[in-house]
């Protein structure tokens, strides 16, 4: 399976000798799914040349054209769900339920939001701030957008990038990840059949050091947004700054959940457990350290170790199935390696910690695992494992629990759960993250924006605050005066008026020309 570039599948520029191959691996399997051809320099400059190509055209379609376009294409993909859900659980390892309940309609209804969002770009009103002046907003198109997405919502990634670019009317090139490239393929196609021009998005897949790089730092990419971990996007904002890029960054969480003594203890239990466990836990989002407060420490481990263990690994597309595989054997020995250090260091691993076998042992799986007695500063607490795991940790008082969440370097999310009005408001005030949920965790909206904090980047996915990152906001002024010289230019031209004149002698607005204007 090859690139899409400019309207269509293309071989690779190197040829198609088979050397610059990818198995797109099932993880639940470890079978291959597709054989994808990986792009390099020349793949990615061909597809930025596809996209410099198109923009004009697509940056001067009126709104209406390109909602039209996205209302098409959501129409197309509410069609096709089914199959798109199933390349999805088969190349992420996801359980079905999840690609059919929540990534592929989540994506429709992001398709949706962003065909009536392309509409609405907003701005301040146009007015005379000056008095002299009539100033105005336009809010332009920021050119090629080079966009690169990671492995554990691959279509999802996809449409927070595209959605909002292309609305706005930039044209892009998005690489997915390696290891999961085909439903952004689709994506790309049902845009093309919805009527989007050849070039205005394009897909190269390719490796991150090769592919990735060469699109951040192409010359003609005018912007980079990147999804993925804190490290990358460190290396990916130090390549786009030789050319001065705009980058938006949505990067790694570590997300809090802070119980405090008067929450409801079995909605903070189901939340805690579905909030780490979704998508085998690779969710920036995820529920990856809990501070309970101390009178419900002891009910909640318990109720969290219980819950746990009714959790059903399996085959993805048994829809009985509650949690399916990590994404490759290597994540699955990142996870593992994890968990053993933090046993190595003292801490308790109550449920889970081990790689299951028998069935199960063909597909990169891991228990679903709850620790405690992990020190705040261990790095099962401070940094992201990207699995099922969940550390459990008690405190004392509110500052207490407030400090312990806010005492990480990432600041995606975080959850609070309390049935007091003033401990919630004081929690969603004081915690650094992009959201703060309160008695519950995961939930996103289409209306609402998605960004971090601190080492979780910068920049909103979603909502119509993505606009802010994918267009340019250009003031034009008008002089409404009609007069040659100026006020002002009493700042430049010694002959103007006085400068030690008091304010209030100013001529107004509706007489501003200065002595000897001869206006028009
Ligand atoms: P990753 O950083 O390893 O890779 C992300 C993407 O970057 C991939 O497409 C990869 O090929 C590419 N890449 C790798 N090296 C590159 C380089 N040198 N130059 C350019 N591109 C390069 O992340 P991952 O393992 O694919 O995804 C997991 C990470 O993504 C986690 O840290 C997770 O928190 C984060 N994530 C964040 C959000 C968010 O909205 N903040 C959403 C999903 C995932």
């Amino acid at each position: 399976m090859h690139q899409f570039i400019a309207g269509q599948r293309r071989p690779p520029a190197s040829g198609d000798d088979g050397s610059e191959r990818f198995d797109v691996v099932d993880p639940a399997t470890g079978q291959t799914v597709e054989t994808v051809s990986l792009a390099g320099p020349a793949d990615v400059a061909a597809a930025v040349a596809a996209a410099r190509h198109a923009f004009p055209e697509w940056s001067r379609a009126a709104p209406v054209e390109r909602a039209a376009v996205l209302t098409r294409l959501a129409a197309l993909l509410e069609e096709r769900a089914d199959d798109i859900a199933c390349v999805e659980s088969r190349q992420t390892g996801k359980p079905i339920r999840l690609s059919t309940g929540f990534d592929v309609p989540g994506t429709i209804d992001n398709v949706a939001f962003f065909a009536g969002a392309a509409r609405n770009l907003d701005g301040k009103a146009a007015g005379e701030y000056s008095g002299d002046h009539t100033s105005l907003i336009r809010r332009e198109a920021i050119g090629v957008v080079g966009s690169v997405a990671p492995w554990n919502y691959p279509l999802q990634m996809a449409a927070w990038k595209v959605l909002p670019a292309i609305a706005a009317g930039n044209t892009i090139v998005l690489k997915p990840a390696e290891l999961t490239p085909l439903t952004a393929l689709l994506f790309a196609e049902a845009a093309a059949e919805a009527g989007l021009p050849a070039g205005v998005f394009n897909v190269i897949t390719g490796n991150g050091p090769v592919a990735g790089e060469a699109l951040v730092s192409h010359p003609d990419v005018d912007m980079v947004s990147f999804t993925g971990s804190s490290a990358v996007g460190r290396r990916v904002m130090a390549l786009a700054a030789a050319t001065a890029k705009r980058v938006h960054l949505e990067l790694g969480g570590k997300a809090p959940f802070v119980v405090f003594d008067d929450a409801d203890l079995e909605a903070a239990v189901h939340g805690a457990v579905a909030a780490s466990l979704i998508n085998t836990g690779q969710d920036c989002t995820a529920a990856t350290r809990a501070y309970v407060q101390r009178p419900l420490y002891d009910a909640f481990v318990a109720g969290v170790a219980d819950l746990m263990g009714t959790v059903r690994l399996g085959d993805p597309f048994d829809v009985r199935t509650d949690q399916g595989p990590l994404i490759s054997r290597q994540q699955q020995q990142r996870v593992a390696g994890f968990v053993e250090r933090a046993r190595d260091a003292g801490a308790k691993v109550v449920r889970g910690g081990a790689v299951p076998d028998g069935e199960l042992s063909r597909g990169a799986y891991y228990e679903p695992t709850l620790v405690i007695d992990a020190h705040q500063r261990s790095e099962i607490v401070q940094d992201e494992v990207f699995g099922p795991v969940l550390a459990v940790l008690p405190f004392d008082s509110d500052d207490q629990g407030i400090e312990l969440a806010n005492d990480s370097p990432y600041g995606l999310a975080a959850s609070a759960w309390t049935r007091d009005v003033f401990r919630s408001l004081r929690a969603t005030r004081e915690i650094s993250a992009g959201c703060v949920w309160v008695n519950d965790h995961i939930p996103i909206i289409s209306e609402m924006p998605h960004g971090g904090y601190k080492s979780s980047g910068f920049g909103k996915d979603m909502s119509a605050y993505s606009f802010e990152e994918y267009t340019n906001v250009k003031h034009v002024m008008y002089d409404a005066t009609a007069v040659a010289r100026k006020t002002w230019h009493r700042t430049i031209f010694h002959d103007g008026p006085d400068l030690s004149e008091p304010r209030d002698r100013e001529p107004s607005p509706s007489n501003a020309t200065a002595p000897g204007d001869t206006g028009r």
